[in-house]
């Protein structure tokens, strides 16, 4: 990647609104602070709480015995035009106030249902500005849409091109999804789909962990973590040497990472080297 155009040589000064900088420490603690609270789960309160507050509309409808389906159109037209932060969205991907590539030349994946409820999934969707792809959203109603990579040329535009081998990705954000399926065999309480508090400590342990080495091992600052709107948790490493890291440099970071291989029944499972990483010390 060391010879890719550079995206606007404005680094990461846009970036301090979501990671915090040098001087101001994020304090884990404080992100979890509610987590902890008896005032938000009262005892009352069945064992098996079900996902809430997704960030984009789920398209499994909410199984409390209401009619309301949460891919329900009007909901989600109100979701998208009171509640999604298009305008927070442009700027944490833009790295800039005014529009550039970074924004313009990157993909979004729309999931819609159409007319006859079966599901379409659109890819190289791109948005010059907030504006336009809050208009979009707005009007197809997505149940989902995800965020792809910033491309050398705008991804509408990549049939048109002369050469096809020059459309290709540039940059994206290290990415890492963490999933309570993931602890199923430690865990007790749930298994599959279904999550709880006590299970979700398991959630809270693991970005902990992972958010220190992300910081302390390689020096990345600018780290959002997000609840991934069903049983786990994203991060999202957006520091300017993340985005631009090829395959190989992302997986050298997550097998670092990895100390227990989880599934397989058989096999080594366990991955310590002696002497111990001073983490795992
Ligand atoms: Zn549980």
């Amino acid at each position: 990647m060391a010879d890719s155009p550079t995206l606007n040589g404005d680094g990461d000064v846009a970036m301090a609104e979501i990671g915090g900088d040098d001087k101001k420490e994020v304090k884990l603690e404080d992100l979890f602070a509610d987590v902890d609270s008896d005032e938000e789960f009262p005892s009352s309160m069945p064992n098996r709480m079900k996902p809430s507050s997704p960030l984009v509309a789920p398209s499994s409808p909410i199984e409390n015995g209401t009619s309301i389906s949460s891919s329900d159109p009007q909901l989600m037209r109100m979701f998208y035009q009171r509640l999604f932060p298009f305008r927070y969205l442009f700027q944490w991907l833009n790295h800039s106030p005014t529009p550039t590539n970074d924004f313009a030349h990157r993909e979004f994946a729309l999931t819609i249902n159409d007319a006859t409820g079966s599901e379409i999934y659109l890819r190289y969707q791109s948005y010059p500005t907030s504006d336009l792809i809050r208009k979009d959203i707005i009007s197809r109603l997505p149940t989902r849409f995800e965020i792809g990579p910033v491309y050398s040329t705008n991804p509408r535009d990549r049939k048109q091109m002369r050469n096809q081998n020059s459309f290709k990705p540039l940059a994206k954000e290290l990415c890492f999804d963490i999933d309570l399926t993931d602890y199923d065999d430690i865990r007790t309480c749930c298994d599959k789909a279904n999550i709880c508090i006590k299970c979700w400590q398991f959630m809270t342990m693991a970005i902990k962990v992972v958010d220190t080495a992300l910081r302390d091992d390689f020096g990345f600052k600018h780290i959002m973590w997000v609840y991934s709107g069903r049983r786990g948790a994203h991060a999202w490493v957006c520091d300017k040497k993340a985005r631009l890291m090829d395959d190989q440099k992302r997986r050298a970071i997550a097998g670092y990472l990895e100390v227990i291989r989880g599934g397989s029944q058989s096999g080594k499972r366990v991955n310590l080297w002696r002497p111990l990483h001073p983490h795992l010390t």
